[in-house]
């Protein structure tokens, strides 16, 4: 019979209850056997939920207290010998300090590097990993899960990381080889395996994501190599689990690996199903990945079915399963708390719960039981309703954006005559120097956003106070002797949010939260329909900012891949397309800063990066559209209008020259933790326009000092132009406190000092 299966649950909880039982065992609040029961509460309350909604399979082993590429580390016993110690005397106490430091009990550890999680907005633990590693079973937790469930009468499905995803998304702190670890690691899966079995497991989701990434031979091998020790007999059902993309070129080895069942991704992939029906060997179960687990929009399950069919079809239903596309912690939990949206814009939409329920849905109709097809028809008048709606489509912005022609992104000048125009009007020394935004968000300011928003602080009472602080921040530039300034951001809750606000086409969750790493969670708007823009959102207080100085007043705006990329997107267009549209109205904001008398703009990109697609050969034409957006965005203004960009990492390798094509005056990166390393990039392309390396760390409170910052700017200088270099942080100041500041940019505007007198004397 089809059966309705999971793959993985959000962790925590509808009301982050989970983030709260964490955050309160950390300051010490709550003891370890506290936060284990609300783990476990919680737990034990998806499983019901999951059952209620539909799966007849429940995943185990997914829940995790901060991570699961963590959890697999330690399962495995790979930790770095510098938290050996404290992890042996309190297990609890070592794993959160590989997630997140610790400076308690004379232990002074940093965590573990974090990155992000294949092309999702969720950060994993990359697991540090030695030639010598020994890898051992350390506890239990995948069994504990599956007896926990068990013991609830439910029989759940244990999820594991592949053992080559697992090495590929780790690193080695040796240089030495992370796959030719793989016969060490192998002999703990299978012990684990052997033991989940005995335990009464049926399946196990054996995850190997990395699937669906371009694979060399050495990968292919290890995949071979692995499944094959997983052979012999003992050994519950494997589920092999791929997900975010296609297998694509990969498919052929997948096929001969000795597994029971594949999960493939039919909402990014859909494409795949055919190659995957021709060659599916006999009896191995398929597990379709259907509706979407990235995204917060109903299915089609017209389309859906007709997938479901065509499989169906071919291999019958006993073979066949019906899931999610991957993991639902990418999701929120339940739409129906989103009582204060629109009832048609909540009637569109489909968080954990209501994906399960769907896929129950499917399942009936596909066993053809009647009640299930007056279902459908709803469902599918919920459907045809969003696609007529008046509320997504606006005339006027898909004319706009069919009308965008070369004129619209290109500025009238080349870099040299725009440089010139532009230090006419500023009159910058050499390095000059600036911050990229935001200043200290103090408790002050949280307070008073606060307070203003749930209607304690009247509007005249607010924009008093965010007057005085920008005020305030304006002379604290001015009294360092800041060259270009900025406003502070104090009227900013979030780069993003901010700006979707105030714009058409986007709506704001209450309870809409997905974990970004840990504890942390992040309410993603949600872009509904065509996006415009009513009023200018920035203009009046860059323009109040500028009003109190004579020096230039830097215009903040995030810009539009940033806004995309952050945000739950449509699903009824291609994500180009509502780029351009949000690029179009943030044009419309530039040129109004500009006809404020704003003479620089910042326009943020740090997200560009993480927008490119998982296969390189999808690269281009991602770049193309993100570079055109920002270009559309930053190039309708004069030539002495200096656009800035920022972004927050500095690997740019891979795609400088995206980066040269964006054309922006000015770019500021960070580059200070790799002590000036990465602006490789910059120089071997021979990097046209100026460049503002970062020259400390604003992620620490730790303030350097001048030396050390024109030790880094004499590197920068030795392999670029002087012409070419400002001078400012790392990326924007809103998480650190007055004093540091204080002294960090103090330090900073010296450093500049000196790197002018030394250039007047080689001169
Ligand atoms: N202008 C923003 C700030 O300074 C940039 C933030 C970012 O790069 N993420 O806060
Ligand atoms: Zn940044």
């Amino acid at each position: 019979m089809t059966t309705v299966t999971n793959l993985g649950f959000p962790r925590m909880g509808a009301k982050r209850e989970l983030k709260q039982a964490l955050e309160a065992f950390w300051r010490g609040e709550v003891s370890p056997q506290q936060l284990q029961d609300t783990a476990r509460h919680l737990r034990e309350r998806h499983w019901r939920l999951q059952r209620e909604a539909g799966a007849e399979v429940v995943p185990c082993n997914d829940f995790s207290l901060y991570d699961h590429v963590l959890d697999t580390a330690f399962l495995f016993d790979a930790i770095p010998d510098r938290y050996r110690v404290l992890a042996d005397a309190d297990a609890l106490a070592g794993y959160f300090a590989l997630a997140r430091g610790t400076q308690r009990d004379g232990f002074d550890l940093q965590a573990l590097e974090m990155t992000k999680w294949f092309d999702t907005n969720y950060h994993y633990l990359v697991p540090e990993l030695t030639q010598g590693q020994v890898f051992r079973l350390r506890g239990d937790k995948p069994v504990a899960e599956f007896l926990e469930a068990k013991a609830l009468g439910l029989q759940a499905r244990p999820v594991l990381l592949g053992p080559v995803s697992f090495l590929l998304l780790s690193k080695t702190v040796d240089g030495s080889d992370r796959l030719a670890l793989l016969d060490r690691l192998l002999p703990v899966y299978v012990e684990l395996l052997g033991k989940l079995k005995q335990a009464g497991a049926e399946w196990v989701q054996i995850d190997e994501p990395c699937l669906v990434l371009d694979q060399d031979g050495d990968d292919h091998d290890a995949y071979r190599k692995a499944y094959a020790a997983f052979a012999a007999a003992g050994r519950p059902r494997l589920l092999l689990t791929t997900y975010f993309g296609a297998t694509g070129d990969n498919l052929a080895l997948v096929n001969t690996l000795p597994v029971d069942g594949l999960h493939i991704d039919l909402v990014r992939a859909p494409g795949q199903l055919d190659a995957v029906l021709d060659a599916l060997p006999p009896e191995r179960v398929l597990s379709l990945g259907l509706v979407d687990g990235r995204n917060i929009w109903r299915t089609d399950l017209d389309r859906a079915m007709a997938l479901a069919r065509r499989v169906q079809d071919r291999i019958g239903n006993r073979r066949m399963q019906l899931a999610p596309s991957c993991s639902l912690l990418h999701v929120p939990v339940d739409a129906a708390l989103e009582t204060a949206l629109p009832s048609d814009l909540r009637s569109w939409l489909a968080f954990a719960r209501q994906k399960l329920e769907e896929l129950r849905l499917l399942s009936h109709a596909l066993k053809g039981l009647m009640p299930a097809y007056t279902e459908l028809d709803r469902a599918r008048e919920v459907i045809e309703a969003r696609r007529a709606s008046g509320k997504v489509h606006r005339a006027e912005v898909a004319a706009r954006v069919a009308a965008i022609d070369g004129s619209a992104v290109r500025r009238h000048s080349g870099y040299p005559a725009r440089q010139r125009a532009q230090q006419a009007r500023l009159k910058l020394p050499l390095f000059p120097t600036t911050t990229i935004g935001s200043f200290p968000q103090t408790r002050d300011v949280r307070e008073a956003r606060a307070r203003h928003k749930s209607g304690k602080l009247p509007v005249e009472g607010y924009d008093a106070f965010i007057a005085a602080e920008t005020e305030r921040c304006v002379r604290f530039q001015e009294a360092l002797g800041i060259d270009v300034l900025v406003h502070g951001e104090f009227e900013r809750n979030d780069m993003v949010e901010y700006f979707g606000e105030q714009l058409d086409g986007f709506a704001f969750t209450r309870h809409g939260w997905v974990q970004s790493y840990g504890s942390r969670c992040v309410k993603p708007p949600i872009i509904y329909g065509d996006v415009q823009r009513p009023a200018p959102m920035t203009v009046r207080w860059s323009q109040y900012a500028q009003s109190l100085t004579e020096r230039p007043m830097k215009g903040m705006l995030t810009g539009p891949v940033t806004v995309l990329q952050w945000s739950f997107v449509r699903d009824d267009q291609p994500r180009s397309v509502t780029c351009r549209q949000i690029a179009l109205a943030l044009r419309d904001e530039v040129l109004d800063l500009e006809a404020a008398g704003i003479g620089v703009i910042q326009i943020d990109e740090p997200a560009l990066r993480e927008g490119l697609p998982l296969r390189r050969q999808d690269w281009r034409a991602y770049l193309d559209w993100a570079v055109e957006c920002f270009r559309i965005t930053s190039a309708g203004v004069a030539d002495d209008t200096q656009i800035h960009t920022h972004m927050c990492y500095s690997e740019f390798n891979d795609i400088i020259d995206a980066v040269v094509a964006m054309d922006a005056d000015v770019i500021s990166i960070e580059t200070s933790r790799s002590r000036m390393e990465l602006l490789d990039a910059f120089v071997k392309f021979h990097y046209p326009n100026q460049i503002g390396p970062g020259v400390y760390d604003i992620h620490s409170p730790r303030v350097p000092d001048v030396g050390e910052m024109v030790a880094l700017l004499r590197k920068a200088r030795a392999v670029l132009k002087p012409e070419q270099l400002w001078v400012n942080p790392d990326c924007g100041l809103k998480t650190r406190g007055w004093p540091e500041t204080h002294a960090a940019l103090q330090a900073m505007v010296e450093a500049a000092r000196i790197l002018r007198y030394e250039a007047t004397v080689t001169a």
